[in-house]
């Protein structure tokens, strides 16, 4: 990379800059390609052409094709179903809350924890603008658990507050917080490989253990009980936030892939075993919430095929980010789900080009029962 031919003085030298811009100087060289970089860039950040990271903008125009409204989802039949006394058993209402208590504050924690830690650290445009789109994506699944909860006319403080009052819900937030904290001091900067791997153990936290395996007991729990005519406008909301988190996902290992093409001395043995010490705590951290929610098998499910699930999912993470499967045969227990949780979209840049998504903003309902 070479920056010899911008001229110094108008660049921001602190490594993660705001914008890699402090004036604006008139006549400063163009910005080349060879002058991006996803952490520690000094050029203009303010110059989203030329692209370097295409896969970057691909997931940016590929989210903006998949838009939707919560509001837009027919809740009627949840509401009948809900109120009627006979309606669900109680082990089926517990799992609608619990989740319910765990989604509606885990997508503001992710929000927060990208716009107020990751984003600043990110130094490309195409990176950032998909983040961007990310962050209204995160508001948006708030907004759907928001939605739900309103309308199934739910205790909503007994609701927000099940990650301070509930442990297994309380476990999974306080685990990913002690991340995103670091990154939040306003003091923090990358650009010694200290402070990098930081960012990368961030987004190891966030993309791959938060949003690629603590989503998934949940989702499954919810999409199974659609699958059985139950709750279907809330499996619905869900089927949308998981087409969107796939996305979230991918771009987070493509970046978690890109810091470490570009500086491969973070990826050293010590760092490799934490990261899979973490993705292995997470899939404990999980499993614990499938027996929190799931005292009884119901639905179908167990909480014994929920460790099976997992340490399938785990594998497919190890994988994604270059570290040896943790879990070997683990098979997985919900074929069913490979189909409606986009198992087959759930395809990032190092593996091979996405060519499943869709240019309008319906889901398509392949039904494969
Ligand atoms: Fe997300």
């Amino acid at each position: 990379m070479s920056t010899a031919h911008i001229n110094p003085p108008t660049m921001n030298s602190s490594a993660g800059g705001a914008t890699g811009l402090e004036v604006l100087e008139m006549g400063a060289a163009r910005i080349r390609v060879d002058d991006k970089r996803i952490i520690n860039c000094r050029a203009d950040l303010n110059q989203l052409v030329p692209f370097k990271y295409k896969w970057a903008w691909q997931k940016y125009l590929d989210a903006c094709a998949n838009h939707w409204m919560p509001n837009e989802i027919n809740m009627s039949a949840d509401i009948a179903l809900w109120k009627d006394p006979n309606g669900l058993t109680e082990d089926e209402r517990m799992i609608i809350e619990r989740n319910l208590g765990f989604f509606s504050t885990a997508d503001s924690l992710v929000a927060n924890n990208l716009v107020l830690a990751v984003y600043r650290h990110i130094t490309n445009p195409e990176c950032r603008q998909y983040l961007l789109r990310q962050a209204f994506e995160e508001a948006l699944h708030t907004h759907a658990y928001q939605h739900v909860i309103e309308s199934l006319g739910m205790d909503e403080t007994k609701i927000f507050n099940m990650y301070r009052e509930v442990p297994a819900v309380a476990h999974k937030a306080a685990w990913s917080l002690k991340y995103t904290q670091s990154l939040g001091d306003p003091n923090f900067e990358t650009g010694t490989p200290e402070n990098d791997r930081r960012l990368l153990r961030d987004l190891i936290a966030f993309y791959v253990i938060f949003e690629g395996i603590f989503f998934y007991v949940g989702f499954t729990q919810i999409l199974s009980m659609g699958r059985r005519n139950k709750m279907t406008g809330t499996a619905e909301q869900l089927q949308y936030i998981l087409r969107d988190e796939s996305m979230h996902l991918n771009f987070g290992i493509d970046v978690i892939n890109q810091i470490k093409i570009e500086n491969p001395h973070l990826w050293s043995e010590d760092f490799k075993q934490e990261a899979i010490d973490m993705i292995r705590s997470g899939v404990d951290m999980e499993y614990a919430y499938s027996v929190d929610t799931m005292p009884r098998g119901i639905l179908g499910m167990n909480s014994e095929m929920f460790k099976e699930y997992l340490q399938f999912i785990a594998n497919r993470r190890c994988v994604q980010i270059g570290l040896p499967q943790q879990y070997p045969g683990a098979t997985n227990p919900f074929p069913w789900m490979s189909e409606i949780m986009d198992l087959n979209k759930e395809k990032n840049f190092f593996e091979t080009r996405v060519t499943e998504y869709q240019t309008g903003g319906a889901l398509s309902w392949d039904d494969e029962e």
